[in-house]
């Protein structure tokens, strides 16, 4: 484990105990191994003036919903130590009374609720306390015989606490172990299952004695040969065929289904979770239970494991947690959803299910984590877990369940997956942004190179594609399926604006390309989304028409014409795909000039053949408006969304009013 304290980032904190603390806290949360996602605490004590001139001892710990990694000093919950004292030596107190009365000792109001091993902390007689959860000191408690391993690592210089719950019952059992400890003789304290604490009186020593601590695990799981048990193997590398995306987009319905929400899903075939997933008796560790019991909140005791050739798995996973929930629940418990959060494809990889691009990646994170945990103590010893009634009991803790209920409706689009076509600028950049901000994930393709990185969000995929292409609209599918697990909605937007010609004069050339992409490239696309939109959660797809098509000019029959086509598809695709749930609907656009083919050039030469300025040709509508991609983008949601659940085969027109098309 790397030490990352650097001398004149620590002096920049100017001896402010706060701040140091901050620095220390951040440099933990900078390393994935020791902490994830929230997990772990610090704490720093400091002696205070208060209102009336009274000296208060304050314990700064850190409030929930904050991440070590990014954490600031307003993350820090300032509580009175006195109370906290008090608190340690009741024989009983419930969570929420716990909870209740840490929240009333503390000096600010406004201050977010301190971590649930406050009390802990506040017996911990040294100034400063580090607590995370490290991977290879955790994983070496999760072994048969893990607390010999721990005496052999770390002699009688760490006090070992065996699992229990977290919150007071840890906080009772610690102050229990220590009230005849001498702590200038002890270093750290192991928590079994749990992670681990370092403290000292200053802030540099207590982070650098919790790297030695976890630095003396990976020693020991390095000499065991148990460091990198997963690169004796070459793994040959995966790329899933259009059944597989099949049965992938198959698993997200039915993983959505359990959930009651649409979930987004991710196959993970990095060379650790392929290999985990090839593993013979991968099925048997995945159903052991996770790494720390704080996991539970996030991915469910066990993973669902999924048969190689059919996908299926899911059922048997649902059974087990009913059960598992029947055996431990007690009376008037309410049960959650019996969706799994990660899944087992064996053979294939590792699939992760959450509500947002943000839950699959924290998933992803954990059980990444998990799975290295899993093969190093299989090399080491054997996993083993926690039994599953000390699992059920934090999955099912008020103060845990509470961490994940967030105030305020879901976007509309939340979960589900959005294709554009013509990504990369003018309506269809605008169609990508509107459904980001709807909370939808977003599939931009387009012809362009920059389409990658043009979004800088892990919310979008950004392929390259020519849309003219069926065999590049496939794969790119296929890819976008195994990032997001599926295809809800359709964008079909990707065209080009030919050169005004008339029909008299036009080459063959011209009207062929407008064709091609126009008309011609949009049944392609369609037709290799339905089979993923069949499985999708309220499928829709707008297809973005033109107003030549209800009111045509001269000079644009290539364009006109292809519009005019790819109407009529969408009527035909309106009347074929309804059985399925699929609606298709036409979004009409004009003078939308903030888009890639209204060059200056294009606007002149429109102006001068309705013998108008390009001021008066932008606002020639009836409302005098101007339209503006946005505008359109905006509609283009509402024709996707709930507005437009009753409707298919319609046509809207964005356009300002069109005296010819009124
Ligand atoms: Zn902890």
């Amino acid at each position: 484990m790397r030490n990352l304290w650097d001398d004149q980032e620590a002096r920049a904190c100017g001896g402010d105990l706060l701040k140091l603390r901050v620095y220390t806290s951040r440099l933990l949360g900078r390393e994935a191994d020791l902490v994830l996602h929230g997990g772990g605490n610090t704490s720093v004590k400091k002696t205070e003036t208060n209102l009336f001139g009274e000296q208060e001892e304050i314990l700064y710990v850190k409030g929930s919903g904050w991440d070590l990694a990014t954490i600031e000093a307003e993350g820090f919950a300032p509580v009175r130590m006195d109370v906290l004292k008090k608190m340690a030596a009741l024989d009983r107190l419930s969570d929420s009374e716990m909870v209740r009365w840490q929240r009333s000792a503390m000096i600010d109001p406004g201050a977010p609720n301190p971590s649930v091993e406050a009390i802990l902390h506040a017996m911990i007689p040294f100034r400063f306390v580090d607590h995370t959860h490290a991977d290879a000191v955790v994983t070496i408690t999760n072994t048969p015989d893990g607390a010999r391993r721990v005496r052999e690592i770390y002699g009688d210089r760490v006090l070992v606490v065996p699992y229990v719950m977290p919150g007071f019952v840890l906080a009772k059992t610690v102050y229990a172990l220590t009230r005849d400890l001498d702590w200038s003789r002890c270093e750290a304290m192991i928590l079994m299952n749990h992670g681990v604490f370092t403290f000292s009186d200053e802030a540099r020593t207590s982070y650098e004695k919790m790297i030695e601590v976890v630095t003396r695990a990976e020693d020991y799981l390095k000499a065991a040969d148990a460091w990198e048990p997963w690169q004796k193997t070459s793994i040959p590398s995966l790329t899933l065929s259009g059944e597989e995306t099949g049965d992938l987009a198959r698993i997200r319905r039915e993983v959505s289904m359990l959930r009651g929400c649409p979930v987004l899903t991710r196959l993970l075939t990095d060379e650790i979770c392929r290999g985990f997933a090839r593993r013979k008796d991968a099925a048997d560790l995945a159903r052991r239970g996770p790494l720390t019991p704080d996991h539970v909140i996030r991915t469910k005791r066990v993973a669902a494991v999924l048969d190689e050739d059919t996908g299926a798995g899911l059922r048997a996973f649902t059974e087990d947690y009913e059960a598992y929930f029947e055996e431990f629940a007690s009376a008037g418990l309410r049960r959650l959803d019996p969706a799994p959060r990660w899944a087992v494809w064996k053979g294939k990889g590792i699939l992760v299910f959450g509500t947002s691009v943000k839950e699959l990646m924290i998933l992803t994170d954990i059980v990444r984590h998990t799975v290295e945990a899993i093969e190093r103590a299989e090399a080491l010893e054997r996993w083993q877990a926690l039994p599953a009634k000390e699992i059920f009991d934090v999955e099912y803790w008020d103060l845990e369940q509470a961490k994940l209920k967030k105030a305020g409706q879901s976007p509309v689009f939340q979960g589900r997956v959005a294709v554009v076509t013509g990504a990369a600028s003018g309506i269809g950049e605008a169609c990508v942004r509107e459904l980001l901000g709807r909370g939808a994930a977003v599939v931009a393709l387009d012809v362009v190179k920059d389409i990658q990185e043009k979004f800088g969000s892990h919310h979008v995929l950004g392929m390259e594609c020519d849309v003219t292409r069926q065999d590049q609209v496939e794969a790119c599918l296929r890819r976008a399926v195994e990032v997001f697990g599926g295809v809800d909605l359709l964008v079909s937007n990707a065209g080009i604006f030919p050169q005004g010609r008339r029909i008299a004069e036009m080459p063959a050339g011209v009207w062929a390309k407008s064709l091609a992409i126009n008309l011609t490239a949009h049944q392609q696309v369609l037709k290799a989304c339905v089979p993923y939109l069949r499985l999708g959660r309220e499928p829709a797809v707008v297809m973005m028409g033109s107003k030549n098509v209800p009111a045509p000019g001269p000079g644009a029959a290539a364009y006109s014409v292809a519009k005019a086509g790819l109407t009529q598809l969408a009527r035909v695709a309106a009347l074929e795909l309804g059985a399925d749930g699929i609606r298709v609907n036409v979004v009409h656009p004009n003078q939308v000039f903030d888009t890639a083919i209204w060059t200056d050039e294009v606007l002149q030469s429109r102006a001068r053949q309705y013998g108008l300025t390009v001021q008066e040709y932008k606002t020639n509508n009836v409302l005098k408006t101007e339209v503006s991609a946005r505008d359109v983008a905006v509609m283009v949601c509402a024709m996707l969304g709930p507005t437009f659940a009753k409707t298919t085969g319609a046509q809207v027109p964005v356009d300002g009013g069109n005296e010819r098309v009124i």
